[in-house]
């Protein structure tokens, strides 16, 4: 039940409580006093851009959260990145449907939207979720008709690369339908290579002053079925941020994280002392026994048939990144270089 205070009383004493929460005795808990602490950006391996951008955000002051959601715009925004916003490849009826997570860590705050459509941004929209609304989750129409109240304009996000990619799937389903491929062409490999895409940019950042937070953005599985959900926009599973401990976040096969909360058992176990690649990899560990249960998770030796990647960071600036397979990177900026590290790992693939 909702106490009886007004949403305006609400709004001004969260606003009051965080101010005071952050000063104590004139003094700035969060590291000011001129101690400033180690700036980082770290995102997934298709984040260097991201990386760069929200670094150079940071240096000018700005909130951790600005910098990072600036930083995956770029990735959003590139109709070239098939995983992500304009671009991405769409669901099986040819729509791309996009999902994405917001938090703040001073506030404690975030917000996220999923299976929206027509919008090339859904990070900002799930930010203006988290500052605009007492919600936490906007999905589908009522995403899109919040986005557009606030402003921002619908565009078709298939574009003729992803329509093509879609086309041919459909056309190779199967051959007893109505449908029917081209000829075999010298592309084929190619097209092949789509058939069980999926992707996402998660970026997260502590700031000087040791404030954390992140964001997680993606168009998912291609040929999904509508309304499908993946773990980018769940809270606990594609992002958390906690920021007395760190900020982690994912990229992989969304319903075997969001069954496991796994980025919140990342920052959980960087909480109990582990470093963020050690979190990272017992996270991995717990949701590689859970697949056990399920014998389609697994392949012919009895280990998870999917992928999975998590990247983090500590309130101390460490970070690190690691995945269900060997052979996936991570994004780092360190406030002086901007560069691609191996993720640790589980599994060793064979190849
Ligand atoms: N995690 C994304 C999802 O499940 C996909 C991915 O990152 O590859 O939607």
């Amino acid at each position: 039940m909702r106490d009886k205070c007004s949403r305006r009383d609400f709004l001004k004493t969260g606003i009051g409580l965080s101010a005071a929460a952050l000063m104590s005795g004139g003094k700035n808990l969060l590291g000011a006093e001129g101690n400033e602490g180690p700036m980082r950006v770290v995102a997934s391996g298709n984040g260097l851009r991201a990386t760069e951008k929200a670094m150079e955000i940071l240096r000018q002051k700005q909130d951790p959260l600005d910098a990072v959601i600036a930083g995956v715009n770029i990735v959003e925004e590139d109709p070239n990145e098939r995983s992500v916003g304009y671009g991405g490849l769409p669901n099986e009826e040819g729509v791309v449907e996009l999902d994405s997570s917001v938090m703040h860590g001073p506030t404690h705050n975030g917000g996220a939207v999923a299976s929206l459509r027509n919008i090339k941004t859904p990070s900002k929209v799930a930010k203006i979720v988290m500052e605009r609304t007492d919600h936490a989750l906007l999905v589908g129409n009522g995403a899109l008709k919040f986005a557009k109240a606030h402003g921002f304009k619908e565009e078709n996000l298939l574009t003729d690369r992803a329509r093509a990619i879609w086309l041919r799937r459909k056309e190779t389903l199967s051959d007893r339908d109505f449908w029917f491929p081209p000829k075999p062409e010298k592309t084929e490999r190619e097209f092949a290579s789509f058939y069980e895409f999926h992707g996402t940019i998660n970026c997260c950042a502590i700031d000087a002053a040791g404030n954390l937070a992140g964001v997680t953005t993606t168009s998912g599985f291609f040929f999904k079925i509508p309304g499908r959900v993946g773990d980018s926009p769940i809270i606990g599973a594609g992002l958390y941020v906690d920021n007395d401990i760190g900020a982690a976040g994912s990229t992989g096969r969304g319903e075997a994280n969001i069954l496991n909360c796994g980025s919140f058992q990342v920052v959980n176990f960087m909480g109990m002392g582990h470093s963020p690649e050690e979190a990272c990899l017992k996270s991995l560990e717990k949701i590689a026994g859970k697949a056990k249960r399920l014998p389609q998770l697994l392949n012919d030796d009895g280990l998870p048939r999917f992928g999975l990647n998590f990247y983090a960071i500590n309130k101390k600036g460490e970070y690190g990144g690691a995945s269900m397979w060997s052979g996936a990177r991570y994004a780092v900026h360190d406030g002086k270089e901007n560069v691609r590290k191996p993720c640790a790992y589980l599994f060793k693939r064979n190849r």
